[in-house]
């Protein structure tokens, strides 16, 4: 793993422009890109460097002695060799690759055991559906193989078969069905990954986890992430672990009030091992991000 840092700032606010800076830092094209909007009035410098190489704590002196605001974000980036050996598996979907659907489209749900407060908990009793209506949505199935729909994950027919065929343990699949104007439900040549098996609660060793908005109800929604992500189990949390599992956090935005039709509910990501990876990476899936699980010994 390699932990990566990204800094960004504004080259005109550095007396004479961003080579004062980035020239002593010793920061070449190789890690800096600068781009010029005029439109916009600003030089873009975006200067991407592995969290323990020696000119990022030259470069961050040379921006406070200029006094220069800039911001930082900081990921971690894996091997393939590092996801083969993974346990687990997590994986979110980026903007790419989302797609409208849920509940306000008529996907059915229990809510029997769903939290009054936030909605977490609810369950899914028919076929996925999809916002038919939404141009931009309807796109992205042609161009991509798989697509993410407030974290439930929905894959082509061809990529169905090769998971089905792998034999994965603990995953099945739905229909998906794209809602028309007309309210009409077409069916589509799509299906939605279903897991058999929920993992319990994350340790509390996991971190990049924000809980301050978390249900106050249910403890189980609204928790937010900042990078770099990392998340552990503890060894018995991965007993009847599967090829595919859900997580039992529900990440990201909830719009809750017990009424379907206004439902905006994001449901737990899915937990997978390496095998899943493999075949997604095979396939060509672009526009998910994967973050391999770390387990502690029990408690
Ligand atoms: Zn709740």
């Amino acid at each position: 793993m390699k932990s990566k840092i990204r800094l960004h700032f504004d080259g005109k606010d550095v007396p004479g422009r961003e080579q004062t800076v980035l020239e002593p830092a010793g920061c070449g094209p190789d890690v800096a890109k600068v781009e010029d909007i005029p439109v916009l009035k600003k030089v873009f410098v975006d200067v991407r460097l592995d969290v323990d190489d020696t000119r990022l704590p030259l470069l961050q002196k040379l921006l406070l002695a200029y006094k220069v605001d800039w911001s930082e974000d900081r990921w971690d980036e894996y091997t393939d060799e590092e996801y083969e050996a993974a346990p687990l598996i997590r994986v979110t979907s980026t903007n790419e690759v989302s797609v409208i659907g849920g509940p306000r489209f008529d996907t059915e749900y229990d809510l029997s055991s769903a939290c009054p407060a936030c909605g977490a908990g609810m369950r899914q009793t028919g076929a996925y559906v999809l916002d038919g209506t939404y141009g931009e949505s309807v796109a992205k199935l042609a161009q991509f193989r798989a697509v993410d729909s407030y974290g439930e994950i929905l894959v082509d027919e061809s990529l169905a078969k090769t998971l089905e065929d792998a034999g994965l343990s603990g995953l099945s699949f739905r229909s998906v069905y794209a809602r028309q104007e007309d309210f009409q439900k077409v069916k589509l040549r799509w299906r939605q990954m279903w897991a058999s098996h929920t993992l319990p609660p994350m340790s509390p060793r996991s971190t990049g986890i924000v809980r301050d908005k978390v249900c106050k109800s249910c403890g189980r929604s609204k928790f937010e992430t900042t990078s770099p992500e990392r998340f552990v189990y503890r060894a018995q949390d991965l007993v009847g672990a599967q090829d595919v599992n859900w997580m039992w956090e529900h990440f990201g935005f909830v719009r809750w009030s017990g009424d379907l039709t206004t439902a905006v509910v994001w449901q737990p990501d899915f937990l997978v091992t390496p095998k899943v990876w493999r075949i997604f990476r095979d396939a060509g899936v672009t526009g998910f991000q994967w973050l391999p699980i770390r387990v502690v010994e029990d408690e």
